[in-house]
């Protein structure tokens, strides 16, 4: 099978499922139409066209691709079917967006790069996100885009996520950046209209093209399912109001009562599936317009990944940015190639490997260690109603074996025994805890700068953290 009759053949797929893709993929059907007519907009890249796609707040579990029973992923399964690799046991190395994609573009782990939540507020060298703050990636490290700039690339940044932008650093690299300016902005078909946009009138079409898109659609706020959709009940979008005596935050606070608690969990998870369909149909949207407009002609190296799941209930825990847990951490990853994918192993495996799929479109020769690591922020555990110190600022993953490690020292579970990790048990200091250890003392240190936030001091003070 040719390269071009491969991926189309995936797009064919995706129509006739007549499922999730809300924009562009059903342009696949009109695709002969539209190629005879297409020729001003046909990109003639002489290499192979290199994508890399973070599906923003994709939880592993909540895929069909993954064995969901809901069919959230008909993209997914399609490229799967077309000879793409996909593991559902990858871990993401940090625990929201900034740390992961700084992981993604450099290769490192979070405990490395140390780009993360700072304790509080924003003092220097950091950036104001959701009201804490957080580092900026520095300089110093060489990202994904830089080194494919080096090898003759142009390299192109779309971007739904605020924090994937100019703010963070992490724009460092790319030639032509599109970047949310604001939540909301670059979802949807707006998403693919900047695609597209970009495809036509941003590059050079006889350049290859390194191409990183975030979709954001599984990112909180969720928006609400319509009506006479094919799987899912007709659902409105929720109040995120975090005032006191919302919804929200009564859920948060654990004072809703039992029956209303459940409700909402029911609500919520068919948000976030309706959000993955979308998540999903954003990348087939991408896929499509690669294909329409001839940058696949030299043939296609992609990759799909995670940089963090969502908290659904468990634990108590919403949103993410918090803890270690698996319904944060476990994501999926994908490589397509049109010469072959290589093969990803059965089994934990670090996220990070992104980073050499995208860059050599092969694993490395020695697999990462599979680790992920978060600051401690106070504000970030103020916010979650947890105590400071409850949760994990490291975790390990050893097969099965997982360990995380808390302020006051470490625990462990097996996660096939305990697969909702019920059961930790306290480990023996200093038994089995290297690296761990070592990314908790650097996880931890990130939290010691002395904060002159004035809202955290009162909110520190209020959770009896401080004296007044
Ligand atoms: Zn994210």
């Amino acid at each position: 099978m040719n390269k071009r009759v491969a991926l189309l053949s995936v797009l064919l797929l995706l129509a006739s499922s007549g499922l999730a893709v809300q924009t562009g993929t059903h342009h696949t059907l009109l695709a002969p139409l539209h190629r005879a007519t297409a020729g001003l907009y046909e990109a003639s890249p002489p290499e192979k066209t290199v994508v890399f796609v973070v599906l923003d707040t994709v939880r592993a579990d909540r895929l069909h691709a993954c064995g969901y029973a809901r069919p959230t992923t008909p993209t997914l399964d399609g490229l799967v079917a077309n000879g793409a690799s996909l593991t559902c046991e990858a871990r993401a190395p940090g625990s929201w967006t900034l740390p992961s994609h700084a992981s993604f573009f450099t290769g490192l782990p979070v405990h490395e790069h140390q780009t993360d939540k700072t304790s509080g507020g924003c003092e220097t060298d950091c950036f104001g996100v959701n009201g804490a703050g957080a580092h900026r990636l520095e300089p110093g490290f060489p990202v994904l885009a830089e080194a494919l700039s080096a090898r003759g690339y142009q390299t192109a940044m779309i971007s739904s996520n605020p924090v994937v932008s100019h703010f963070s650093g992490l724009d460092r690299g790319f030639d032509v950046v599109h970047a949310a300016g604001a939540w909301g902005e670059l979802r949807g078909a707006d998403l693919l209209a900047q695609v597209r946009s970009t495809l036509r009138h941003d590059l050079d079409p006889e350049r290859p093209l390194f191409l990183f898109v975030n979709i954001a659609e599984a990112h909180d706020p969720f928006l609400g399912v319509p009506y006479m959709h094919p799987y899912l009940p007709a659902r409105w979008m929720r109040d995120y109001s975090r005032d006191e005596g919302s919804e929200w935050e009564r859920l948060l606070a654990d004072t809703l009562d039992p029956a209303e608690r459940e409700d909402l969990l029911a609500h919520l998870g068919d948000l976030y599936d309706y959000g993955i369909e979308r998540a999903d149909g954003a990348l087939g949207g991408v896929v499509d317009l690669l294909e329409r407009h001839g940058w696949t002609k030299a043939g296609v190296r992609l990759v799909v990944v995670s940089d963090h799941g969502e908290y659904l209930g468990e634990h108590g825990l919403f949103d993410h940015g918090v803890d270690l847990l698996e319904p944060q951490q476990r994501v999926p990853l994908l490589v397509y190639d049109t010469d072959g994918a290589p093969t990803l192993p059965g089994g934990p495996i670090s996220a990070l490997a992104a980073h050499d799929l995208v860059k050599e479109g092969r694993l490395p020769a020695t697999p990462a260690p599979v680790v992920a690591s978060t600051s401690r922020s106070p504000w970030f555990a103020l916010r979650h109603h947890l105590h400071i110190g409850a949760s994990a600022a490291a975790a390990e993953w050893l097969g099965d074996a997982k360990t995380l490690v808390h302020a006051d020292g470490a625990v462990h579970t097996d996660l096939s025994a305990d697969p909702g990790e019920a059961r930790y048990a306290p480990v023996a200091p200093h038994e089995g805890l290297l690296p761990v250890e070592v990314l908790y003392r650097q996880a931890d240190a990130l939290d010691r700068s002395v904060t002159d936030d004035a809202e955290l001091v009162q909110m520190l003070k209020a959770a009896g953290y401080l004296e007044e």
